[in-house]
């Protein structure tokens, strides 16, 4: 595939993620009240592997950034790196945990459509207005720029741009900043994620990076897995860090970051509350327990702190 092509086929997961997360959100496996103003109702029924994999996920990662939250009491920004239709803002805004400012980046063509979902849909639009103070809003086709939220479209391989982008919309980089990429590093290459963390370990004094992605791409389950993605053009840049729990941690120290972490998913879904656990277990019959096990040891959260402020940032763990 082209360069353009394979970006475009990048672009496509997004639609995935999204679609996935509402059917799971529509059998019940967690509140999300935005999801459906995002993306269509899925055709098919999900199985229920990947159902409770996107609930380890979407708990797994908001368990650390709730922690962050805790730690600096909300006195942060979030950076969501590749956020797709991610439906956060809204969700904390509702828990009355909204960070000083959220900022999110994607593509530009993704940028666009969910600008023209927000402004097309009340309930996207009014918390954000809501949250607005000041001067007018600033809103056009690939950028919007509110108080709390703020949406920039961008290539995130090429930071330098990235950080004028953000900077244009007030970025503050001495506020404790949470950086978050959700299944986003491994479409680039080694060099332009380590980029990528080098430049925001450089940049913020205090921060916490987490990523989620695939891992233990090098064994027989790991090598389908590739070659799935791959049959629809996908170009996984990055995979060669997906190899080891290790490898995920050791790109972090080795790109500035103080403290780094990798467990995978498996581990991740011991950890979660076991009520709620039990609760979802209880939603959908589960025939291969296996493969479930397998698709969860298959997939990480790594996540990584810098704290100059001694906030202990370095003790947010499971
Ligand atoms: N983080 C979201 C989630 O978990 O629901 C979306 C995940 S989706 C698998 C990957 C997202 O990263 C897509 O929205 C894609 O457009 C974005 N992305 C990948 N590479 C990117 C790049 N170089 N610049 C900007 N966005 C990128």
């Amino acid at each position: 595939a082209g360069l353009d092509e394979a970006d475009e086929a990048v672009r496509g997961t997004c639609e995935d993620a999204s679609v996935c997360k509402r059917f799971a959100v529509s059998v019940g496996y967690w509140k999300d009240p935005y999801i459906q103003y995002f993306v269509r109702q899925a055709k098919e029924r999900k199985a229920p592997e990947i159902n409770r994999g996107y609930y380890a996920r979407v708990h797994g990662v908001s368990y650390l950034l709730k922690a962050f939250l805790k730690k600096t009491e909300c006195n942060c920004q979030i950076v969501n790196l590749g956020a797709g239709m991610d439906t956060l803002f809204w969700r904390l805004k509702d828990e009355n945990l909204l960070p000083r400012k959220y900022f999110e980046v994607d593509f530009p063509m993704i940028v666009a459509r969910k600008i023209h979902n927000i402004k097309s849909k009340p309930p996207l639009s009014k918390p954000i207005m809501e949250s607005h103070s000041g001067e007018s809003l600033l809103i056009d086709s690939h950028s919007l720029d509110s108080s709390r939220y703020s949406i920039i479209g961008g290539d995130l391989r090429f930071s330098s741009d990235l950080e004028e982008k953000l900077k244009k919309h007030n970025l503050d980089i001495q506020l404790p900043t949470l950086l978050i990429a959700e299944c986003v590093l491994v479409y680039m290459t080694p060099q332009q994620s380590a980029n990528l963390l080098k430049w925001a370990a450089s940049t913020f004094p205090v921060a916490m990076f987490i990523n989620y992605e695939q891992v233990n791409m090098t064994d027989r389950f790991g090598q389908i897995m590739i070659e799935n993605l791959q049959r629809r053009q996908c170009n996984l840049a990055g995979v060669e860090v997906c190899k080891s729990l290790d490898s995920q941690r050791e790109r972090l120290l080795l790109n500035g970051w103080e403290t780094a972490h990798a467990i995978d998913m498996m581990k991740v879904y011991s950890f979660l509350p076991q009520a709620d656990v039990k609760r979802i277990e209880g939603l959908e019959f589960l025939d291969e327990k296996e493969l479930f096990e397998q698709l969860m040891q298959h997939y990480c959260i790594c996540w990584a702190s810098k704290d100059s402020s001694n906030l202990g940032l370095a003790s947010i763990t499971f």
